[in-house]
């Protein structure tokens, strides 16, 4: 089987079958997303002990990139650090924009995202769930952001 292949059926098979998807009560944070390129909408919800992601669940609709890039991250990040999922949102990012970008085969199953590179129009479809888990975990712990004045 051709790599490609292989990628092609990961995201079809968590379009499909989405891992983590439903409500998520209590949550730590609840943040929505959207993407108005393609009319993505969905809701993430996160759990933290101490700093780490203890439960993760999305829920919304959208197309099949945006849902299985959800589905591959809620995976891909529950047990980690706040720290290790946002290096981990970097990496992705990298690897959805930049053709030079290496290091696939650490990334597991989220490197199937790597063919939306090719579909520039795409990339906001896969990046949409990482950059609401990142606003996500900013509001889990407001108390640990510099204060900002409103005054
Ligand atoms: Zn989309």
């Amino acid at each position: 089987m051709e790599l490609n292949d292989l990628y092609r059926d990961v995201i079809l098979d968590h379009n499909r079958r989405p891992r983590n998807f439903g409500g998520l009560e209590p949550a730590d944070a609840t943040v929505e997303g959207f993407n108005p390129m393609c009319g993505d909408r969905l809701t993430v919800r996160l759990r933290l002990a101490d700093d780490t992601i203890s439960d993760i669940r999305f829920e919304g609709q959208g197309c099949a990139i945006s849902t299985a890039s959800a589905s591959l991250m809620t995976e891909a990040v529950k047990g980690k650090t706040r720290a290790e999922a946002l290096q981990l949102f970097d990496r992705v990012h990298q690897l959805l924009t930049d053709d030079a970008a290496t290091g696939e085969e650490e990334l597991g199953k989220l490197a199937a995202l790597s063919g939306v590179r090719e579909y520039p129009a795409r990339v906001k479809c896969a990046s949409l769930c990482w950059h609401t888990l990142a606003s996500a975990l900013k509001s889990a712990h407001p108390q640990a952001l510099p204060a900002v004045s409103t005054e």
